[in-house]
């Protein structure tokens, strides 16, 4: 099929080279010039595992065009994703770039003939997509819809996991204003195996929201657990966590074996959770529900516990040192998970900040994160080129995102370039590590003191 995705975020490129992978046909419009002249010369904008390979791949093939043409992009295509941001506002979702995307979408729409869908993959609040969308498309199209389709096609994929996460979905769920809209991604993912929810546009939007929801409910609640074990010498939350788990609704029992699902993740002591996802769609489905006076009680406790998460850490380590004052810190991690260059609303920018205005002086490494990249949020810390540069004459190391690679490097030698040898580990990510005799490892989920050598 022919496709336009209008934005090429995390959401939009992967989607474009996926679908381009798989024979379609991809017109992937964006606003900055910079970005579309990059993906055209084969230059991925973000990190993400095996995108610039299957770009390269989908722009010598001649499945995948880039450009800011988007009228030209639309009227050339069956189906138009929006993948625009829906950044945070002050109240709720700041929706004003899917209502620019729609206008000049509807633009388009005036001087293409035939029937075409719009298919909006952004997450909006339910209601956005028959109000809003649907009103700005009529208006600027001089059609209505049922001549033009209309779906909703929420995005479950992960950054880190992308292109896996599109390719190899656990459902598809498309939202359709009417039968023949869902037809049409009906045959676009044809060749997808996995279950698929046809439904109405309002309950595609609620279902990418109440997924999200429970997936920061679980982390808050494993948070809540730790910061009262935390409070309780002689608990431990990993200990108790990993009781939890061997529920066997939680992790069954097939065929003689024990099975872990992934869900189990959710369910660990951390220091909170972040990226683009996670705090704003909790923050808009509270506003949503708030303006409709369903108080979200639990939503609102669950961002109350991942605020605290960050500065309850900051008091960990101020407890371990005595002071944070003029303290040298190195935190290890900036993306808000593992295997991305993401970082907004990270953990690590809300400790950061705590620890900066406690009077420390940060120095942050990251695998993936330079100096200068961050998606232009800003950090503020010196960004270092290596673990060993953020440790050195550091009084202590947090560690503050679960990367596989930081239980890998050689801490003896690390712990040997610190002033002071204290290494907070906020993911207990770093349990396996044989720690020099001179080093004092300490994790969350227990009493300070309690544990730690
Ligand atoms: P992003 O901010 O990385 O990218 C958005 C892109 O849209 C930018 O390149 C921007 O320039 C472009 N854009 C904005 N207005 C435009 C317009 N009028 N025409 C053309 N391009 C325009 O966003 P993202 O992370 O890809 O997220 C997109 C949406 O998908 C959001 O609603 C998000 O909540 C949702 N989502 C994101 C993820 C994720 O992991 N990032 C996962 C699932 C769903």
């Amino acid at each position: 099929m022919r496709i336009a995705v209008v934005g090429t975020g995390y959401v939009g490129l992967t989607t474009g080279v996926c679908l381009a992978s798989l024979g379609h046909e991809v017109r992937a419009v964006d606003v900055l010039a910079d970005r579309v002249a990059g993906i055209s010369a084969g230059q991925a904008p973000f990190h993400e595992p095996g995108l610039a390979e299957m770009l390269g791949k989908a722009l010598s093939a001649g499945h995948l065009r880039a450009t800011t043409e988007l009228a030209e992009a639309v009227a050339a295509s069956e189906v138009t994703f929006i993948t625009v941001g829906t950044p945070q506002a002050e109240e709720g979702i700041d929706l004003s770039q899917v209502g620019e995307a729609a206008r000049q979408i509807g633009a388009g729409l005036r001087c293409a003939p035939g029937y075409r869908v719009v298919a909006v993959k952004s997450t909006v609040v339910p209601g956005t997509t028959d109000t809003l969308v649907r009103g700005v498309l009529e208006e600027c199209s001089g059609k209505r819809a049922g001549e033009f389709g209309l779906c909703m096609n929420p995005e479950f994929l992960r950054e880190g996991s992308a292109i896996e996460d599109f390719l190899n979905p656990d459902r598809i769920v498309v939202g359709q204003w009417d039968e023949k809209s869902g037809q049409v991604l009906a045959e676009l993912y044809g060749a997808f195996a996995c279950p698929k929810i046809f439904t109405a546009l309002r309950n595609a939007e609620m279902m990418k929201y109440a997924s999200n929801a429970l997936l920061a409910t679980l982390i808050s609640y494993s948070n809540e657990i730790a910061t009262v074990c935390e409070a309780t010498p002689g608990t431990d939350a990993e200990t108790v966590l990993r009781g939890v788990h061997l529920d066997r609704r939680l992790s069954p029992v097939i065929n003689g074996q024990r099975v872990s699902p992934g869900i189990l993740s959710f369910l660990l002591a951390g220091c909170g959770f972040g990226g683009s996802c996670l705090p704003k769609d909790v923050n808009a489905l509270r506003a949503h529900a708030r303006a409709r006076r369903a108080a979200p009680r639990l939503l609102d406790a669950v961002m109350e516990v991942n605020a605290q998460r960050p500065e309850q850490f900051g008091k960990m380590a101020e407890e371990a040192l005595g002071s944070l004052r003029g303290a040298t810190l190195a935190v290890l991690g900036l993306a808000f998970k593992p295997g991305t260059d993401d970082v907004r609303e990270s953990a690590a920018l809300a400790i950061i900040k705590h620890l900066v205005a406690q009077g420390a002086n940060v120095r942050a490494y990251d695998p993936i994160v330079k100096a200068g990249s961050g998606n232009g949020v800003r950090i503020d810390a010196t960004v270092c080129a290596t673990p060993g540069e953020s440790v050195a004459g550091a009084d202590a190391a947090l560690i503050v995102t679960a990367c596989p690679e930081f239980a890998r490097l050689d801490w003896a030698a690390l712990c040997g370039r610190m002033r002071r040898q204290i290494i907070l580990d906020g993911r207990n990510a770093l349990e396996g590590v044989s720690w020099p005799e001179t080093a004092r490892y300490i994790r969350i989920g227990r009493a300070i003191g309690n544990g730690t050598r």
